[in-house]
């Protein structure tokens, strides 16, 4: 896909009252008034045939998977590869390119520890170009997430290599003329984020992927925030690793992964060690199998796998594109009615770039926390605070902001009670300018 979104038609509002019927939290009461969700970034909410799965499964198939020789394990390690069949499709990757994590957290630390393992000389010649070490240089940005930076602050201290950081400029967006000078022979790898979870706007990511090829470095792409809401396609992208988290894309917690290009999942030693990544193991050394399975030690998150599946079922039975359409309106009537309101700033407001349905904001005066209790009493739950992303709060000068996300069972209604809501808080504080 590219950083511009697809052209379809939004969903309708009869559809939408159709989803909706699905998710049965969205049909509760919150401090007595209709529960508004507008925290999907965070974590997105769950459709009934999402919790049914998990439930179907865990009463007639659970059993440990890749293990054991019985009826049950058997058909349980079927829905688990069928899961992961589904999941790879979804995002235009192979089967045996797919590694189950326990987040995207998880996955990007995967990444991280495997090239610090082979930095160590584990993995032989083969793992040659995961060595990092004295002069080599690890790229990111700095708008990400902590998840997709701390990792390789860490692998940096870790094995000597310099850790260099794309800046933002003061509207908030990427820096990409510096993306050119940073990213140069010394780069091993590049990680960056393909829609910011505070700013909402979809990196134009195309143009650092390529600067990284062009000087032979490799590309994490984290797809947290794009994977739920936008068409993805790492094939297309041409990126060599993405992470992703199932909680945010209807899915359970406790379950994420990792893509990563299946010459490079060969090459790259394990990060976690021990049971069901083996096939020959001694008192003093161990065989590995191929990947994914060298990446996935220990017993499986198999129900979450299988739940994830479903939810990506769902997701594809209603369309990417339209959901990406959907919330593309949502997003630009967030930002569209933010700025209207006398008082509010919101962040990254003028990038020039497609949006997902997510905008953060900050009151001068107010603090996001009593803006977050203010909205909540009125059933609006949104998120407040640094959303994990304190250097690019620091680079626009503050250091909270609230954030409203939006999914594919988001309505305007929703988004017009949250606009009411900001604007009595700022009444009900005395604030406006
Ligand atoms: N990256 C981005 C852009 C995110 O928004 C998040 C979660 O908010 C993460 C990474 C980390 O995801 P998780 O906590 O599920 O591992």
């Amino acid at each position: 896909m590219t950083s511009s979104l697809p052209v379809t038609d939004a969903l309708t509002d009869a559809e939408i009252r159709g989803i909706r019927a699905d998710f049965p939290i969205l049909q509760t009461e919150v401090n007595g008034h209709p529960l508004v969700y507008l925290d999907s970034g965070a974590t997105a909410q769950r459709p009934l045939a999402v919790l049914d799965v998990e439930r179907e499964f865990l009463t007639t198939l659970n059993s440990a998977v890749h293990r054991g020789a019985h009826t049950l394990a058997a058909e349980a390690t079927e829905v688990f590869e069928d899961a992961r069949s589904t999941l790879a499709g979804f995002i235009g990757a192979d089967d045996d390119e797919l590694v189950w994590t326990s987040n995207a957290t998880e996955a990007i630390n995967l990444v991280a520890y495997a090239f610090s393992n082979a930095s160590a000389g584990r993995g032989g010649a083969a793992a040659e170009r995961f060595r990092l070490g004295e002069g080599d240089e690890i790229v990111t940005t700095e708008m990400e997430h902590h998840a997709n930076l701390i990792p390789w602050q860490e692998l940096a201290a870790r094995t000597g290599a310099t850790l260099r950081v794309i800046p933002l400029d003061d509207d908030g967006a990427l820096r990409l003329d510096e993306a050119a000078h940073l990213i140069t022979e010394r780069t091993k790898i590049v990680a960056i984020t393909h829609v910011s979870n505070v700013l909402g706007v979809i990196n134009p990511v195309e143009q650092v992927i390529a600067r990284a090829h062009e000087v032979g470095a490799l590309v994490l792409l984290d797809a947290c925030q794009s994977a739920p809401h936008l068409p993805i396609d790492v094939k297309q992208l041409e990126v060599d690793f993405a992470v992703l988290s199932g909680h945010k894309m209807l899915g359970p917690t406790g379950i994420g992964a990792l893509y990563g290009r299946r010459e490079l999942l060969e090459a790259m030693p394990p990060f976690l060690t021990g049971g069901s990544m083996i096939t020959t193991v001694t008192t003093t050394e161990a065989e590995y199998l191929p990947p994914p399975q060298r990446f996935e030690a220990g017993t499986q998150r198999v129900s979450q796998a299988v739940a994830l599946a479903a939810a990506i079922r769902y997701l594809d039975g209603v369309g990417m594109p339209r959901i990406a359409a959907h919330e593309a309106h949502l997003g630009a009537r967030l930002v569209d009615g933010l700025t209207a309101i006398d008082g509010v700033r919101v962040l990254g407001a003028s990038i020039e770039l497609s949006r997902v349905g997510l905008a953060s904001f900050d009151i001068p005066g107010i603090h996001s926390h009593d803006v977050g209790q203010f909205l909540d009493d009125r059933g609006i739950a949104v998120r407040v605070g640094h959303h994990c992303a304190q250097p690019l709060h620091r680079r626009l000068g503050v250091t909270a902001s609230t954030r409203a996300s939006t999914y594919l069972y988001s309505t305007d209604d929703e988004i017009d009670a949250f606009l009411d809501g900001v604007a009595a808080t700022i009444d009900f504080f005395g604030v406006r300018s």
